[in-house]
């Protein structure tokens, strides 16, 4: 490739990312950013006690961040630093409180499991932010389901390929309505736990978590710079299993009201 030609392209590159940029962030002024194709509303999730939506930025989640769970998936629980992923965030499917939504099956699985989390939503940003510093970004909490195609997942794993397709896909982040922490407090322990039809399948406590919130969102701030937006799910105890078409879902974060999931 001539000089020139690379030159052509980087700036056509530049230019493209400035673009999306715009795009990402209108800014403060709400002023129309450039003309766009096929242009996608934000992903908002409700925020209880207020009138603003919450949007989503970018939705992290925790791996094996209790020990019992660890041990379930084959996993020593030794105290490993965390470790993360993401979903995409129009994974989000929001569950209001008092009713229970419907939630698709997905497309190629066979085994679909349920992760019942504790959600932290930033308000604040920042990189290499030190745990005492952290719970200053968070903004509220919510109830999450961190849903899992646990066969593809593992038939991933097992092949040492990315296990993107068992934990990102259409619908995967369940999300409650956001409860501010000037509501709630910071969540540092009480009840957790998942029932399907009734019957207690996940029970156990936030305190169990090996990295609590702040020490999650201290580590993860090393690895990206973190805005207001982002969201982490905090990762789920023991005794994941699956469902099946016709199944419900209850969901309990002690001071978030209980989200219920039909899966159809
Ligand atoms: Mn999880």
């Amino acid at each position: 490739m001539s000089a020139s030609r690379r030159q052509f392209l980087n700036a056509g590159a530049a230019v493209g990312a400035a673009t999306v940029a715009a795009c990402a962030s209108p800014g403060p002024s709400g002023a129309a950013g450039p003309k766009v194709l096929f242009g996608q509303a934000p992903v908002t999730v409700p925020v209880v006690g207020r009138d603003e939506q919450f949007q989503v930025r970018r939705i992290y989640c925790v791996g094996r961040n209790y020990a019992a769970h660890a041990r379930e998936m084959g996993s020593d629980p030794t105290r490993e630093p965390p470790f993360f992923f993401q979903k995409p965030t129009d994974a989000i499917q929001v569950v209001p409180p008092g009713v229970t939504v419907d939630h698709p099956y997905p497309p190629i699985t066979k085994n679909y499991h349920y992760e019942i989390e504790l959600v932290a939503c930033l308000g604040k940003g920042g990189r290499n932010v030190t745990a005492a510093q952290a719970l200053d970004m968070v903004f509220g909490y919510a109830a999450g389901l961190d849903m899992t195609r646990r066969d593809l997942q593992r038939a991933m794993g097992d092949q040492k390929k990315p296990w993107e397709v068992g934990k990102s896909f259409d619908k995967s982040a369940v999300i409650s309505h956001i409860h501010p922490a000037t509501m709630t407090g910071h969540l540092a322990k009480g009840a957790i736990w998942l029932k399907v039809n009734g019957n207690v399948k996940q029970n156990a406590n936030l305190n169990q978590m090996t990295w609590n919130v702040a020490e999650q969102i201290a580590n993860l701030s090393t690895f990206y710079e973190l805005f207001p937006g982002d969201i982490i799910y905090s990762g789920t105890p023991e005794n994941v299993g699956p469902v099946v078409r016709g199944d419900v879902m209850t969901g309990h974060v002690e001071g978030i009201y209980d989200i219920s999931v039909k899966v159809v």
